[in-house]
């Protein structure tokens, strides 16, 4: 199988170069300290436009030759970004109407970055023709591995407000609707009045006296996740069109941004000459461990990636600029976190930057050549890492294959975060976090999927939060069971179609018949309150933030609510479904540890195993196996004391035997080529 970048054997080491904020002296430093740490690739111009362009159509490419070159002489390969995330200040004023204008109707300015509407025709116009003159000059270089379209989209540009966009809003929903009859009711406007009898009148979800229309602010999260997608889609044509041969990404923020329909974006980048490439940055202070953040962006992308290899694009080697208290990593606390990444399916590992800024907004960032110079703990990780990622070029382009999925669609979390829902405590995406932080825990490894994807080669299907879904995933979901796949859907699921409208007859909607549950009420809790559930429950005691009143149809009721107005309703049932298939449905909340024990058994009862069964706490344990047998063995050792594991193989990192089994370092890792 090739590596995913072909110009680049092995696995990917590197970072973001921006040599532009620094003198051409610093140049050579640069390319003779990234031969030291092993360094084969390196992002240049992500931020360069006003360095290649600096007065409209006057480009100015000598320097980045001379940097082009110079890599190449060092034996480096180049991610060559078209520059295109960042206007400069003259293309902002001499284009007003480019720039973005927020929820609150202000145009935002230049003088940070992103400043960019997204459907704004003056932006795209100037960005191609800076890409048509990058492509056509540096498509032959001998140094170019790859192409980097724009940078992050829609990180802080996310959605715009302004005129140009509100058209193009409206197209997108003549084109999804046809007419107004087909808008009218797909927003239920027949409620407070709202009905359109011209296609001027549509706007976008602008400020009102009361709670908008929820529909109208769905539809216009979709339309500004296909707006940003489309300016992707026209770089990577023009690229293809004028470079073909060379492998075309951007970096995607799955784990981080719950903004873009990321499953929409993966269709238009997997393919030839397309990559899956990503950024993730460690929050500081989060309710889940860095370590299994790092592994939940890391499923995503893999399975954004149809369980392909995929590079990620940038990580820090410490601390970030952007938080409120930025955490710096410990010494070798960068090498785990890369290895966490490269262990699910990442064939490298890069940074943001090579070196550290001396000025701007991200200056206390860090980066891999810090401010305290090479004589500094984060250059020796540097090095020591360069070192190990080479010791593990065979794993290049094998493949992690989980037996659990976990299903997760932007439009339903879309949707559940909109105004005027049960409760506040019902978070979308938190809650698809805490069930992959506790199969984490389980030592589980889950890809996710959305609901229409072939669930054929998952032994089990996790539901964590699920408010809309299509009649389609609705369907799919009821075949998978019916074919003796294993489901367990958690509360507040199946409740509404693709238009925000409930679905009738009792909750949960499109999935009651496959569940074997009606609900007739929700009775979320009060802030902070909890529910007793029935003793002995394998749940633990209480259920948190929602409980229901139902009954069950044809499921089995495990366990049930124990006081309050839910009393004697189902917490947790089980039906049994065609050929020995089963779905579990939970009707409340679980604290860590009890959603844990849950997730353990229903996995087991499926035949999900975790990867190393009797690990100790705080081991992670990934595999990347190959069809032709090869298997690798990750073992990362997160807690603060050594852990002996039982496994057996070679360690690529030292060349270490362990015939049955080995002590993995507190904060170490191995990686064990397993016998066939
Ligand atoms: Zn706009």
């Amino acid at each position: 199988m090739p590596s995913i970048v072909p110009r680049v054997p092995g696995l990917c080491y590197g970072g973001d170069y921006n040599p532009e904020q620094w003198p051409e002296s610093v140049w050579r430093e640069d390319v003779a300290l990234m031969r030291e740490a092993r360094v084969n690739l390196v992002t240049v111009g992500v931020f360069g436009w006003a360095w290649l362009e600096p007065e409209e159509q006057r480009y100015e490419f000598g320097r980045l030759d001379r940097i082009l070159d110079l890599l190449h002489d060092g034996g480096i390969r180049v991610d060559l970004a078209t520059a295109t995330a960042s206007p400069p200040p003259w293309f902002s004023t001499a284009y007003p109407l480019s720039l973005p204008v927020d929820a609150d109707g202000r145009r935002l300015r230049h003088g940070s970055r992103q400043a960019i509407c997204a459907s704004s025709p003056d932006y795209l116009a100037a960005a191609l023709r800076l890409v048509e003159q990058l492509a056509t000059r540096y498509r032959d270089h001998p140094a170019l591995a790859m192409w980097h379209v724009n940078n992050e989209y829609g990180c802080h540009n996310a959605r715009c407000y302004c005129d140009t966009s509100a058209a193009a809003f409206r197209t997108w929903l003549q084109r999804r609707y046809g007419d107004l009859d087909g808008l009218n009711d797909a927003w239920t406007t027949s409620f407070w009045s709202q009905r359109y009898t011209a296609w001027e009148q549509v706007l976008p979800p602008l400020p009102t006296p009361a709670t908008g229309n929820p529909t109208q602010a769905l539809d216009f999260r979709r339309f500004s996740s296909d707006a940003q997608l489309a300016m992707f889609v026209a770089e990577r044509d023009l690229l293809h069109a004028l470079s073909p041969g060379v492998p075309v990404t951007t970096n995607l923020m799955a784990g981080l941004h719950t903004d873009q329909d990321y499953w929409n974006w993966a269709r238009e980048m997997t393919g030839p000459d397309l990559l899956i490439s990503n950024d993730h940055y460690v929050l500081g202070e989060d309710d889940i461990p860095p370590a299994a953040q790092i592994a939940y962006a890391a499923d995503l992308t893999r399975s954004l990636s149809g369980g392909s290899p995929w590079l990620l694009m940038e990580h820090s080697p410490s601390a970030v600029n952007w938080q409120r208290r930025n955490l710096a990593k410990p010494g070798g606390r960068m090498i785990l976190d890369s290895l966490g990444h490269v262990a699910r399916g990442s064939d490298g590992a890069m940074f943001f930057q090579w070196r550290a800024s001396r000025g701007g907004s991200e200056k206390w960032h860090s980066a891999m050549v810090p401010h305290a110079g090479t004589d500094s703990s984060v250059w020796r990780d540097v090095v020591a890492l360069g070192t190990g990622l080479a010791a593990l070029a065979e794993i290049d382009g094998s493949t992690v294959t989980p037996t659990v999925a976990i299903l997760l669609d932007y439009a339903s979390c879309w949707a559940q975060e909109g105004e005027s829902q049960p409760s506040v405590d019902m978070d979308a995406f938190a809650e698809v976090r805490r069930w992959h932080h506790a199969l984490w825990r389980a030592g589980i490894v889950a890809d996710f999927a959305r609901p229409e994807a072939d669930l054929s080669a998952y032994r089990l299907v996790v539901v964590p939060s699920l408010y809309l879904i299509g009649d389609a995933g609705a369907a799919n979901l009821g075949a998978y069971a019916a074919e003796g796949g294993h489901v367990l859907v958690g509360a507040y699921s199946g409740i509404v179609d693709e238009c925000d409208r409930v679905r009738l007859g009792g909750y949960p909607g499109a999935l009651r018949d496959l569940l074997g549950v009606r609900v007739e009420e929700f009775f979320p809790l009060a802030a902070g309150r909890s529910v007793a559930l029935a003793g002995g429950s394998p749940l633990g005691a209480y259920g948190l933030v929602w409980a229901e009143f139902g009954r069950a149809t044809t499921a089995t009721v495990v366990t049930t609510f124990a006081d309050g107005p839910t009393a004697g309703s189902p917490a947790l049932t089980v039906n049994t479904v065609g050929a020995g298939g089963r779905a579990w449905y939970l009707g409340t909340r679980l604290a860590p540890d009890p959603l844990v024990s849950l997730l353990s058994t229903v996995a087991a009862s499926a035949g999900a195993e975790p990867v190393l069964p009797d690990r100790p706490d705080g081991v992670e344990a990934v595999r990347r196996t190959r069809p032709d047998g090869s298997a690798y063995l990750f073992v990362l050792n997160h807690s603060d004391v050594d852990a002996t594991v039982r496994a057996a193989g070679t360690d690529l990192l030292t060349g270490a035997v362990w015939t049955d089994s080995g002590v993995v370092s507190a904060g170490g890792a191995v990686v064990l080529r397993e016998a066939r």
